[in-house]
């Protein structure tokens, strides 16, 4: 068997003896990003969910779902700094469709229109054994916009959207039957909420992108370790972390401590929480806070720098260890 790195290097192999004035980016970044005209570039991007593995209905209303399939999708069109246009989705069904699909849709299409995006075909298949979910986004930005993975420079600071672990404490919590779905009032809402239904950052991405201030970018869908070590290996640099620095909901921090779980495990290992991670030089820092918090009234979190090397580093008062790569392989749990 080989790992999720090995096998997209392996389908790399195979697509990079394609050569064409048309590609502009093939695999390796969040979008794929191919010549529309003179001024922008389209995105395209694919993701998969499985019953099982990336959602389980237990917990899973289908509204929410659907809600899901579409976000996750469309936070790849952000991590890139463009704006969704149109969208396909495939759907596979071992035991015929289930009278739930409509509310599926109804969550599927609400986030589509929040975020100005067409849906235009797809495909329904009879499955074999579990629920299979394939949605394809294509977008569009202006080509001198476009923020990469691979920019990132030593000396760089690394920068993230928002708190970080929250999926995967709230999938935890949903695992063990603790959160109240249907209660708005629930202790853990914030937690469950990351999880069941995050919120791709189109604007927030379009704003970095069109700062021209920003060298590279990424969303967090595999966890801030495995995801920074993307985004260093396209860079060929390295970054260390400040674990003081990594900004934590107050909520995820009572969770691991009534569930006796160390929260630094899913801040940087837990997946799904569709941030965006971004570097931009440290002389651009107050601007960059500035001009965030001017056009979408948030605050983003510095949280370590963009070093010369390799590897991902945790660094706190009497530590620093490598986590590049740890946490979720899609294919060894
Ligand atoms: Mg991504």
């Amino acid at each position: 068997m080989i790992s999720e790195r090995d096998c997209i290097k392996l389908i790399q192999r195979f697509a990079s003896r394609i050569k064409s004035d048309y590609l502009v980016k093939g695999i390796g970044d969040d979008c794929a990003v191919i010549t529309k005209d003179e001024t922008n570039h389209q995105l395209l991007t694919t993701d998969t969910l499985v019953e099982g593995v990336h959602f389980n209905l237990k917990w899973h209303t289908p509204y929410l779902l659907g809600r899901k399939s579409a976000a996750v999708n469309l936070s790849d069109i952000a991590a890139m700094g463009g704006q969704p246009l149109a969208c396909l989705l495939s759907v596979a069904f071992p035991e015929g469709v289930p009278s739930w699909f409509e509310d599926f849709m109804t969550g599927f299409s609400k986030v589509l229109k929040e975020h100005d995006t067409l849906l235009v075909g797809g495909d329904t298949v009879k499955g074999h054994r579990d629920i299979v979910i394939t949605v394809t986004v294509i977008g569009e930005a202006d080509k001198k916009n476009i923020c990469y993975r691979s920019g990132a420079q030593p000396g760089d600071m690394v920068w993230v959207s928002g708190p970080l672990g929250n999926a995967a404490a709230g999938l935890s919590l949903c695992q063990k039957g603790l959160c109240n779905l249907s209660d708005p009032a629930d202790k853990w809402q914030q937690l469950v909420k990351a999880h069941l239904d995050p919120v791709p950052l189109i604007s927030l991405g379009k704003v970095l992108a069109e700062s021209g201030i920003v060298k590279a970018m990424m969303d967090i869908s595999d966890g801030l370790a495995t995801d920074l070590a993307h985004l260093c290996t396209a860079g060929g640099v390295g970054a260390e972390i400040e674990q003081g620095l990594l900004p934590v909901s107050e909520n995820l921090e009572q969770a691991a401590a009534e569930l006796m779980t160390d929260a630094i495990e899913w801040i940087i290992k837990g997946g799904e929480d569709y941030e965006l991670l971004f570097t931009a030089k440290s002389s651009d820092e107050l601007k960059l806070r500035q001009h965030v918090a001017e056009l979408t009234g948030r605050e983003i979190y510095s949280i370590g720098r963009i070093i010369e090397g390799q590897g991902v580093f945790l660094c706190s008062k009497n530590e620093r260890r490598e986590i590049s790569y740890q946490g979720y392989d899609h294919f060894h749990g």
